[in-house]
């Protein structure tokens, strides 16, 4: 099936991807870059880990947003998607996930689509340099 790649627009051809391959490339290494920068340097803000890896600072946010990073910058925090919480990793913070697992079984629709909006990231910093 062919489809334009959401990045440069081309025309590709692939069952589920939506970036062609260049940019399917380009964005696994600028996650890559991401994710050993911050491995490297565990306390870096979001504006460092863009202006040293040049990757977009939307991009970053949504690394973030996905859990997909073990080190996340030290100016953004992730919320709990049910109280709110500040937590460091994953959508809901450790007691929500307690909370949800011993209902879980017994009110398994209650909780579908409550976390919908995903996690949400704040920076709790202002990112303009001072
Ligand atoms: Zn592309
Ligand atoms: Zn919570």
């Amino acid at each position: 099936m062919l489809r334009n790649c959401e990045e440069c627009n081309r025309l590709f051809s692939h069952p589920t991807r939506v970036l062609c391959q260049d940019c399917y490339e380009q964005a696994k290494r600028s996650f890559e870059l991401v994710k050993k920068y911050l491995q490297d340097n565990p306390g870096a803000t979001v504006a460092q880990v863009a202006r040293d890896t040049e990757v977009d600072l939307e991009l970053i946010y949504e690394y973030v947003q996905e859990g997909r990073l073990d080190v996340i910058p030290k100016d953004v925090s992730l919320q709990c998607s049910i109280c709110g919480a500040v937590i460091n990793v994953g959508r809901v913070c450790a007691k929500c996930r307690n909370e949800l697992r011993s209902t879980i079984s017994s009110e398994s629709s209650r909780y579908q689509g409550k976390s919908k909006n995903g996690t949400r990231v704040h920076i709790l910093d202002n990112l303009k340099d001072r």
